[in-house]
């Protein structure tokens, strides 16, 4: 792809984004994509949501939405948007606006039709290209050449962006880790270290959901080194992060081929002990299964060792699959075998190999070996558990009827 042209993307083509701006990009008004999709198809890297900008008006947004049998859903409609779906795809749909007064992250708007102050108001360069329907790439802040030299660069003076919104210290190092190469914008940094007390101000979750996405980014590992020495990782977590263990995770998890988790690998960086994941939970509001996972991860993960393949099976049994692997890659981050070590590796690909088993014994098997309805019925069943488990899962009638018997004799 020829820098600055979309000219021959043939995702700009097709359906149903080409049939959306066709009803757009026409009679007096003009639609381009905006955002992340130009800076990725540029880039030749994969395309995830597109949004338009317009210059319609949201109201005529929606009626020429309904006209064609699109579905217009007001999802942002204080600032300009309207998500239209076509054909199941949700596309956000903004209307040009321009800024009148900025108090943090609440700005007033009014809308417009200037392409160049819609560019203005975003945060990087590389993320304010536009691309009308005919595939011209529209570029009034340099970042063509920034995606270029894949420099990630604040659109203006980054102390003023910055105190417009911090979430934007976040962003500047999440999109470093994503499309940066070499040293991150100096002048950045710096502003990003002297706005980092703004980043209490921010909603929690904002805060989770760039996280989240940079601790997946291709190079996350030296973006989170830099966020530590300029004290944002401490502000962020309220705690210490564990840099090596990070770094160890994105190995362990390319050696055994499982996917890059967000979830996994805040557990590595920020979880010692479950009370770190109970810090992370509030700081960060995660959702509660994501909290359980990191709960899980911080309950003795010292205690897993590959040498013992009983034990293995044991912890797989109780925690079930996915909990298994959260604990088993965290001891291996904090083990001193590397991501090559084949015992480690055999233990994480443990549930590829062995299913575990159901508990054979029911409460009626108690009930007829004389155990009475109380809370000794509850105990032989967790004794007798706890002894299937220890004899690693007896499947013949024998042997589970003398761990039974054992188990009701108290
Ligand atoms: P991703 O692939 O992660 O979704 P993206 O560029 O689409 O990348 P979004 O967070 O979805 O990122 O935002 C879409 C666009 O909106 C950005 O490219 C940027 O132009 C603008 N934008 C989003 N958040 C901000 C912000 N906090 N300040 C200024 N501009 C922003
Ligand atoms: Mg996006």
């Amino acid at each position: 792809m020829s820098a600055g042209s979309l000219r021959d993307a043939a995702w700009l083509r097709e359906e149903p984004l080409a049939r959306l701006m066709g009803v757009l990009d026409r009679d007096g008004e003009e639609a381009r994509v905006v955002g992340g999709a130009v800076r990725n198809a540029l880039l030749g890297e994969p395309i995830g949501d597109v949004d338009l900008a317009t210059t319609a008006p949201p109201d005529e947004v929606i009626r020429r939405a309904k006209a064609t049998g699109f579905k217009p859903v007001p999802t942002g409609i204080d600032h300009g948007t309207v998500t239209v779906v076509v054909d199941s795809h949700p596309f956000e749909v903004t209307t040009l606006r321009q800024d009148v007064e900025t108090f943090g992250r609440h700005a007033k708007v009014a809308f417009g039709r200037d392409w160049k102050a819609d560019a203005g108001r975003r945060d990087f360069t590389m993320n304010a290209l536009s691309c009308s329907a005919d595939g011209t790439v529209h570029d009034y802040v340099g970042g063509i050449s920034d995606l270029e030299a894949r420099r990630v660069r604040f659109i203006g003076r980054a102390d003023q962006r910055i105190a417009e919104d911090y979430l934007r210290i976040l962003r500047f190092f999440r999109f470093h880790a994503a499309y940066g190469r070499g040293e991150l914008d100096p002048e950045g940094v710096r502003a990003c270290i002297a706005g980092r007390g703004g980043l209490d101000q921010l909603s929690r979750e904002r805060v989770r959901m760039e996280l989240l996405k940079l601790l997946i980014a291709p190079h996350a590992v030296p973006v989170l080194a830099t966020m530590s020495e300029a004290g944002l990782l401490l502000s962020l977590f309220g705690g210490v992060s564990h840099l090596a263990s990070f770094a160890n995770m994105g190995k362990v998890e390319a050696a055994i081929g499982a996917p890059n988790d967000p979830v996994q690998r805040l557990g590595a960086l920020g979880v010692w002990v479950v009370e770190d994941a109970e810090r992370l939970w509030r700081r960060l509001r995660l959702t509660n299964a994501e909290h359980e996972r990191l709960v899980s991860m911080g309950d003795g993960w010292w205690r897993v060792s590959p040498a013992d393949e009983q034990a293995g099976r044991a912890l797989l049994y109780r925690l079930g699959p996915e909990r298994f692997l959260d604990r088993v890659l965290i001891a291996w981050t904090r083990s001193p075998s590397g991501d090559r070590d084949p015992a480690w590796h055999d233990l994480a690909m443990l549930p590829a190999r062995w299913v575990a088993p159901v508990f054979p014994l029911k409460a009626a098997d108690f009930l007829k070996r004389g155990v009475e309805k109380s809370p000794a019925l509850g105990k032989a069943l967790r004794d007798a558990e706890a002894a299937w488990i220890a004899a690693d899962f007896p499947a013949d009638d024998i042997a589970v009827a003398a761990i039974a018997d054992a188990a009701a004799k108290g």
